[in-house]
């Protein structure tokens, strides 16, 4: 590269320190990071920025941290509609509660605002991309996707009827037709669902594996998450949830199994020799008091393990620096061992282990010239991140959601200076309220 023939960039980030999550784990100081169309062009130091990057646009990010954009790898984007509102109960009574309020009120029109209050939250915490598995998903995905977000998304079974008629008409058929419509979405990650073992019928684990195959999509379902979960399986079917899923076809590497709270020693394995990627949720599980996954020996036996929030009714944010720091913090007070996974290892979990989990590792989850240009700016001028010492350390120890500055997605800036460009917050925090007063009218009614 020479002076005279500069690389033409729409954005140059420059200054401050890049926290890359590439195989190396390199971190630039005073780096600088360019960005064309969708992707990352170049990343290096500011000052060769200076000589090999011509951009339309420069911002200043000296004295700020950049990082890949989180990747939330389990959620219930629309369930911000119902956040606060069933909390302290056991999975299964607060399921059976969920779902009486959501066959009334997850319409595709409130599922809309939930969904865009959920990306709003998430924009605001750095997180760029999500799964979601929800009532309304083709609402829920435009919603998401119309917001400059990216999503993982796609048919999902379930073996109750709930808001949408999910049993009627031809489940294959109908999850066939959005699949084959919507597969060149540039933000959408297709994926084909099924709620859980004990949720679904046999058909739908078949149809589920039948499209997978077929489409190459990636598959996700909830599995082990509580005790009584793996019994009432364990009685339908003689197998644990992990093994009905085998059995079925459906471990492998394009599978994301949320939870896995519930494991033996030769499940961890089998996801280990399946490439069967697991979304850790230490807060959901904490919080309706299903146990602590076993992720350090998960990732002892190689298994991928990625981060997730669950819903929003059962965490209750999307705050995936919160989640960072309990999983970081939890498993060291389990174990007894503070060098039990490290800050580094943890910050991975909630980037690069993401993208892996959700099949995109070639292009999401570490700030590198050719992947998809999503990332986030923090701010480090608060005293609560005062000194900087190790990046990963202020990353699960330090940082706050609120210390997030600047989004980028796709290559768009979502979030400038903290204010978000792509949705009008006030007005679907109004939404929501109007939506919560009639369900809290329903419920006391
Ligand atoms: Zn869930």
């Amino acid at each position: 590269m020479t002076d005279s023939h500069p690389l033409e960039a729409d954005i140059l980030l420059t200054g401050g320190t890049f926290v890359t999550m590439n195989v190396n784990r390199d971190i630039v100081d005073d780096g600088a990071l360019a960005i064309k169309g969708s992707d990352i062009l170049w990343i290096g130091s500011a000052e060769a920025a200076r000589t090999e990057i011509r951009a339309s646009r420069q911002i200043d990010t000296r004295g700020k941290l950049i990082i890949p954009g989180l990747i939330n790898a389990h959620s219930h984007l629309a369930m911000t509609l119902f956040r606060g509102l069933a909390d302290d109960q056991p999975l299964e009574a607060w399921l059976a509660r969920i779902w009486q309020v959501e066959t009334a009120f997850a319409t595709a029109e409130n599922t809309r605002v939930g969904t865009q209050l959920a990306v709003a939250e998430m924009i605001r915490g750095g997180v760029t991309c999500a799964t979601d598995m929800y009532w309304q998903y083709a609402t829920n995905t435009e919603a998401a996707t119309a917001a400059g977000f990216r999503l993982v998304n796609g048919p999902p079974m379930i073996g109750v009827d709930g808001p949408t008629g999910a049993l009627t008409g031809d489940l294959e058929t109908r999850a066939r037709e959005y699949i084959v419509a919507h597969l060149d979405d540039p933000l959408l990650r297709l994926c084909i669902q099924v709620h859980a073992t004990y949720t679904a019928s046999e058909e739908m684990l078949d149809v589920a594996a039948k499209l997978a195959t077929e489409f190459d999509l990636l598959f996700m379902t909830h599995a082990s998450e509580s005790k009584a979960e793996v019994e009432t399986v364990t009685a339908r079917f003689g197998k644990t949830p992990i093994e009905v899923l085998y059995a079925r076809g459906l471990l492998g590497p394009r599978t994301l199994l949320a939870h896995c709270v519930h494991l033996r020693d030769d499940e961890i394995a089998l996801l280990q020799e399946t490439g069967t990627s697991v979304a850790h949720c230490p807060e959901s599980n904490l919080k309706i008091g299903n146990g602590i996954a076993r992720v350090p020996a998960m990732l002892k036996a190689g298994v991928n393990v990625a981060l997730g929030t669950d819903g929003a009714a059962t965490n209750n944010d999307l705050d995936m620096f919160g989640e960072l720091r309990t999983a970081a913090l939890l498993h060291k007070g389990v174990a007894l061992d503070p060098t039990v996974l490290p800050a580094a290892e943890a910050f991975a979990m909630a980037t690069i282990n993401g993208a892996r989990a959700v099949g995109l590792s070639d292009r999401l989850g570490s700030l590198e010239a050719g992947k998809l240009a999503d990332l986030a700016v923090i701010d480090l001028g608060a005293p609560h991140v005062t000194p900087l010492y190790d990046v990963y350390s202020h990353l699960c120890y330090a940082v706050d959601k609120h210390d997030v500055s600047d989004v980028f997605i796709h290559g768009q800036q979502v979030m400038a200076d903290r204010v978000l460009l792509t949705l009008d917050e006030e007005a679907i925090k109004a939404e929501t309220h109007s939506i919560a007063r009639a369900v809290a009218a329903a419920c006391n009614g």
